[in-house]
């Protein structure tokens, strides 16, 4: 099946280890010629070093580079400084958050909203930077309504976003009708799924908890079925999310933004189901 757009998602590595295994699981993964990879950010502090790190690395090996970056917790001077440093680096490309922030952090930041964030990078850098922004076919978790969703994620779109990338699902006519809703209110821009790849049962019931993702009650208890048997729940978790990106392309979908966890495998096995269909 064609594929049009393609990008991966990583995370900064803690250890030395961790970064050599996520080397290793990259250079699997360019086999696919992604669009660009990115890196996710935490907000306080402790992995924004890491993502500059992970960003530079994944340049210097000749890939188009994606840090993300969130303004909650952060200064405008902060964030300012990180995007002239990406500009310096030749980094054309930044997925724009809100971001969470780690419990007893409160709340603070000088920009409230993704889409303050958006405007005071075109702002600052006016056009240097293509950005990326999330969107939530389930409707982000503290949203009022989906409605309400709707309007700010329009709204978002509106004050200079290029692109949006989804949180990870596994209903596609969820999907569908978000982009529906999203082109009936005038944006003609790429949503791309994000894609959760399944190796890991316990933490993805636990990730979708928290992030408001759904798992349909069919999935879970069938993951909950193969217990601690993890090569069965990898090959029966890309079969099932390849079926649910064969569904998005036939629906329109642009490409996918594959959630990877900094590991090829799962993430291949499903490229490859698609390849063969
Ligand atoms: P926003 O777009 O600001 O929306 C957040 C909430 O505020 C929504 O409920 C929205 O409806 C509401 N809202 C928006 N505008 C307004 C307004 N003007 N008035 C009132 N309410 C409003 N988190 C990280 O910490 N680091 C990462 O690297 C990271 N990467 C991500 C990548 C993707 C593709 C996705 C989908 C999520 C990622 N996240 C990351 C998680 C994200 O930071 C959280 O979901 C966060 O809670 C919301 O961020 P946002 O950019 O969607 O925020």
């Amino acid at each position: 099946m064609r594929i049009d757009h393609l990008s991966f998602e990583f995370f900064p590595p803690k250890t030395a280890e961790g970064a050599a295994r996520l080397r290793a699981a990259r250079s699997r993964l360019y086999a696919h010629a992604p669009e660009f990879c990115s890196v996710t950010f935490g907000a306080g502090g402790s992995t924004q070093q890491g993502t500059l790190d992970t960003v530079l690395e994944i340049a210097a090996e000749g890939m188009r580079a994606a840090p993300h970056l969130s303004c909650i917790g952060g200064s405008r001077g902060s964030l300012r400084e990180l995007l002239l440093r990406y500009r310096a680096q030749g980094i054309r490309r930044i997925v724009a958050l809100r971001g969470d922030l780690p419990s007893g952090y409160g709340l603070g930041g000088e920009l409230a909203h993704a889409s303050d964030l958006v405007r005071f990078i075109r702002d600052e850098t006016a056009d240097w930077f293509h950005i990326e922004v999330a969107a939530y076919p389930e409707m982000h978790p503290q949203a009022a309504s989906p409605a309400e969703d709707l309007r700010h994620f329009v709204a978002k779109m509106r004050s200079g976003a290029d692109s949006a990338i989804t949180q990870y699902f596994f209903n596609p006519d969820g999907y569908l009708r978000f982009v529906d809703e999203v082109r009936a209110a005038g944006i003609d821009a790429p949503v791309v799924p994000g894609i959760m790849p399944i190796t890991n049962a316990s933490q993805l019931l636990r990730f979708s908890e928290v992030c408001g993702a759904e798992v349909p009650r069919w999935l879970r208890l069938r993951l909950q079925g193969f217990g601690d048997d993890r090569a069965s729940i990898v090959a029966f978790g890309c079969d099932v999310v390849a079926a649910l990106c064969r569904r998005l392309l036939d629906g329109g979908a642009p490409g996918f933004h594959f959630y990877t966890l900094n590991q090829a495998e799962a993430s291949l096995g499903v490229l490859e189901r698609l390849a063969a269909a």
